[in-house]
């Protein structure tokens, strides 16, 4: 256990040391769990954005992507059953007042399933088994607490003006699901896919970026007739799984956990949750819920509009579609990307972390390193760094010794550094360093790009 915590600490550490992710509003002493992205965190997170669209959409014929506001007509919440139903169990030590969840906490003292019981269910067992908080003290009863962040439009704060942060980007793709239909004219079975901001008011947010109150979601919405999700869902879980193995996560690491019993949203059918075995235990990564028709349905119901589909072959046929929902975290997916490729190697006497991140994710693929400051090496390199920079995302470092330059590289997970010497001056060739293996070779400068083509592309 003792390992695994350190591994977080070192991970949280060298995050902060390298530019990875900051702990936001530092300066005024932090907002507790709100974290900021630092450079590499920052190109990173677009790195995996990017290579997410990609995969889910571009490369699809059946998908199309859009981006939503954040704020949306109240009635959208009211509809999707977030304002009713989007709240945790919530107690209280009596003493230090820290607040925990419930269900949660039943779990880790009892070992029982408590998700989705009731609040009655929940303090009976509190009471009848002595259930106290993790400082040994009494607990207040179980109450709901909301989860979406409400704020007002307009200068004045009035019942009327209320609006939410959005708790998950999925309404978006419902409420324009017409929309989309008519323009892209999309037939069944295809998806509608969005990335952005979501806001929880999580109970118990923690564990580094896992599970923060401001995030970032990739949802997909699948359309489909209701006779052909079983197959399309198997499809998707083996899509995903394809691309956590894209993305470099440690596949050992990853499992599929069938949701069953009151785990399950009541609208859901099947549900899975893909976990992983991040240091502080297996938990979600992603999920993939066969919602029904559920959403749209509802929002037929509320908005009065028609969100049905005519079936191309037979006009007179009218279906309200089913819906399979890949949805990710970016955040989470980034932990678990850093924590497979955080790997610590012995080298000689010495040892070096080195952060394995796949090429195409690495926030820089090369590092541009002249081994003296003096410009007729500085000079030569800024070319190399000129050139490179058209194809690729380049670092030009000058300053300390080269095997400290080398080892940061090996932190921020570049996978090679060209090293310009006074050699390359007489012979006009670099010296490559290869991230993983370390190996070095020498490369003219005119065949750079076409070496790296070759590597990197
Ligand atoms: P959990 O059970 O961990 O609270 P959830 O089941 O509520 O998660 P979903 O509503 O299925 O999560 O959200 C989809 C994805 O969004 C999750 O799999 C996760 O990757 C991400 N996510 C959800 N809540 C958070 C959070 N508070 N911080 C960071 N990522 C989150």
């Amino acid at each position: 256990m003792a390992d695994k915590n350190d591994t977080m600490e070192k991970l949280v550490s060298l995050s902060k040391r390298r530019g990875f992710v900051f702990p936001g509003s530092e300066i005024y002493g932090g907002l507790a769990n709100s974290w900021d992205l630092g450079p590499l965190g920052a190109q990173l997170s677009k790195n995996l954005k990017d290579d997410w669209w990609k995969t889910f959409v571009e490369t699809r014929q059946d998908m199309v992507g859009i981006d939503g506001s954040i704020i949306m007509n109240p009635k959208v919440w009211e509809a999707s059953g977030h304002v009713a139903t989007f709240h945790d169990p919530l107690v209280e030590d009596v003493k230090t007042h820290k607040r925990y969840r419930a269900d949660h906490l039943l779990e880790e003292a009892l070992g029982i399933e408590a998700g989705g019981m009731s609040l009655e269910e929940l303090g009976k067992i509190i009471k009848e088994k002595g259930v106290k908080s993790p400082d040994g003290n009494e607990l207040t009863a179980p109450k709901n607490f909301s989860g979406m962040f409400q704020t007002t439009i307009g200068p004045i704060q009035e019942e009327g003006n209320v609006v939410y942060l959005r708790p998950e980007t999925a309404q978006a793709i419902f409420v324009n699901f017409k929309n989309v239909l008519e323009t892209s004219r999309k037939r069944l079975p295809f998806g509608i896919a969005q990335i952005g901001k979501a806001f929880r008011n999580e109970i118990t947010p923690g564990n580094f970026i896992f599970r923060v109150l401001e995030f970032e979601q990739m949802e997909v919405e699948y359309f489909v007739e209701e006779d052909e999700w079983k197959p399309i869902f198997e499809e998707w879980a083996i899509f995903m799984e394809a691309w956590a193995k894209k993305i470099g996560l440690d596949l050992e690491k990853v499992s599929r956990l069938e949701v069953t019993g009151k785990e399950l949203a009541h609208y859901s059918k099947r549900t899975i949750d893909f976990e992983f075995d991040f240091p502080f235990g297996r938990k979600e990564l992603w999920g993939l819920a066969y919602r029904t028709n559920h959403d749209l349905s509802a929002h037929m119901e509320h908005s009065k509009q028609s969100l049905e589909y005519v079936d191309p072959n037979d006009q007179s046929r009218k279906i309200v579609p089913h819906v399979i929902e890949p949805s990710l975290g970016v955040g989470r997916t980034m932990l678990a990307l850093m924590l497979s490729a955080y790997t610590e190697e012995e080298v000689g006497d010495d040892s070096r972390v080195v952060m394995k991140f796949p090429y195409h994710l690495a926030p820089y693929k090369i590092a541009v390193l002249p081994l003296s400051k003096k410009d007729e090496l500085v000079e030569p390199s800024q070319k190399i760094v000129d050139e490179l920079t058209n194809h690729w995302n380049v670092e030009f470092d000058v300053t300390q010794s080269i095997g400290k330059r080398y080892r940061r590289q090996d932190e921020i997970g570049t996978p090679f550094c060209v090293t310009v010497d006074f050699d390359t001056l007489e012979d006009g060739a670099v010296t490559v360093r290869d991230r993983d293996t370390m190996e070095q070779e020498r490369i003219k400068i005119e065949e750079l790009v076409k070496y790296f083509e070759s590597k990197l592309n």
